[in-house]
């Protein structure tokens, strides 16, 4: 029996026209769904958290009332199983919020609890509306069909799936579509985890790996793009190398998670990423790709450190001692670049590491460091890309992130969108030129 994965993301279940595509392949049968939160709902979450831990709001109104426009919206608000789970989240975010103002620190643990509320609620409601469209849809909890993650809170991996495949093949036999919560798990020591923002997607593509079937994520755009098509004019990319996804992903195209896209690779997936408002499949994530640019992702959310010693440059070893102090430090470099010639090295980390990196670089000696926010990053992925198209105007830094797959510059912000767009061009004309050439 083969049963297909199709994931439907925040927008896409958050509205009747986004569902088009979800009532159409649970009518035809054969399938599992996996749902995220609502549009919004996370983040909203997260909010509270935030607020609650510093002492602010405890009212968890708005990421609830959320929830109910949606079931609202979709004509599902009296269905019972959904005004239960209103009820328990409602009373479950009341009083851990409570809980987090008394501590008064984000506690992860407590954090993924709260954060859990979101897929909860949307998988009952996405259900409750299939049987509202005549398919015979019942919700589930990840834990519920035997998923298992590591305990790490916040970025927990799924490493058990016992019973998985026989449990969910058997209600499929039966004629049930399960809508499972993408993004949220339980983990071995039973605590309620979260797989990292955007990980509903790697719950689809491990329940794929378990199950043997490809992994349809279904969002609000056509697939993956040469270029964040909410920025600038983009066109899909018919296909992508796994490797080329994973670097895609994890320099900022948000569209398929970096972690599910190395859980395909590993359990042998094909992904297919498609628009659930049309019902058609945009790109495909598969092992090799034709070569050339593909996609040009960019990120905001980091920081510029420039590191200067005064022996840098014959000193041996210099770039070993900055990242281990870093790697030390628990932060992730995103990129580094230095010149025989020039006494300074030059490191990209996230915002969200910046504080860690400045401590451990502080704990160096010899060596003076200096801060800048104001930068953006803008990489090229594809292999086989020509380092000279990446070529830009008033680059701070430029490097290749990784051997011939991809080219990294660091920009100030304010100059990103105008990178980001006439690297597109040359991507899009790059992709039409190539089109029905490359090695498979
Ligand atoms: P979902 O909720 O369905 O998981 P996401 O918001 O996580 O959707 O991802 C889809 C969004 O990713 C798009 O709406 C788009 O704004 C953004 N995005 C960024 N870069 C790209 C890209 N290269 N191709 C497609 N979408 C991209
Ligand atoms: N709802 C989660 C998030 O917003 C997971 C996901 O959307 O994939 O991060
Ligand atoms: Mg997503």
């Amino acid at each position: 029996l083969a049963v297909e994965v199709h994931k439907f993301g925040g927008t896409s279940v958050s509205s009747v026209d986004g569902l088009r595509t979800a009532v159409r392949v649970a009518e035809d049968g054969g399938v599992v769904l996996v749902v995220s939160a609502f549009a919004g709902v996370t983040d909203e979450l997260e909010r509270l958290v935030v607020e609650a831990a510093s002492g602010g709001a405890v009212d968890p109104g708005v990421p609830l009332s959320l929830c109910e426009e949606r079931a609202e919206e979709l004509g599902v608000a009296e269905d019972g199983e959904v005004r239960e789970v209103l009820g328990e989240v409602g009373d479950l975010l009341r009083s851990v919020v409570v809980i987090l103002r008394q501590l008064g620190r984000p506690d992860p643990r407590l954090r993924d609890l709260v954060l859990s509320v979101g897929e909860r609620v949307a998988a009952r409601v996405v259900a409750a509306f299939l049987r509202s469209e005549g398919v015979e849809a019942r919700a589930f909890d990840s834990w519920d069909i035997g998923l298992v993650t590591s305990d790490q809170p916040g970025n927990a991996d799924i490493v058990r799936w016992e019973g998985t495949r026989g449990l969910v093949e058997g209600l499929v036999e039966d004629g049930v579509v399960p809508v499972v919560t993408g993004f949220i798990g339980r983990s071995v020591g039973g605590y309620v985890t979260t797989l990292g923002r955007g990980g509903s997607d790697y719950t689809a593509a491990v329940l794929a790996g378990v199950l043997g079937s490809d992994a349809f994520i279904w969002t609000d755009v056509d697939g993956i793009m040469t270029a964040d098509p909410g920025v600038v004019e983009a066109e899909v990319v018919p296909r992508l190398s796994y490797e080329e996804a994973v670097i895609a992903g994890a320099s900022g195209a948000e569209v398929l998670h970096p972690k599910a896209v190395e859980a395909a690779m590993n359990m042998g997936v094909v992904i297919r990423v498609g628009n659930s408002f049309t019902g058609r499949v945009g790109t495909v994530v598969c092992e090799g790709s034709p070569p050339g640019p593909k996609v040009v992702a960019h990120r905001l959310d980091v920081v510029l450190l420039t590191v200067r010693g005064a022996k840098m440059v014959d000193e041996p070893g210099v770039i070993g001692r900055i990242t281990s102090a870093l790697g030390d430090a628990g932060v992730n470099v995103l990129a580094i670049s230095s010149a025989v010639s020039e006494p300074f090295v030059n490191v990209l980390v996230s915002e969200d590491d910046a504080e860690a990196a400045a401590g451990a670089l502080d704990g160096l000696e010899g060596y003076d460091w200096g801060l800048r926010e104001d930068v953006g990053v803008v990489t090229v992925v594809g292999r086989g890309v020509d380092p000279s198209l990446v070529r830009v105007e008033g680059a701070l830094v430029g490097c290749s992130a990784l051997e011939g797959v991809a080219y990294t510059v660091v920009v100030p912000e304010e100059d990103v969108e105008g990178v980001v767009r006439g690297l597109a061009r040359v991507v899009t004309r790059s992709l039409r030129s190539s089109v029905g050439g490359g090695r498979g």
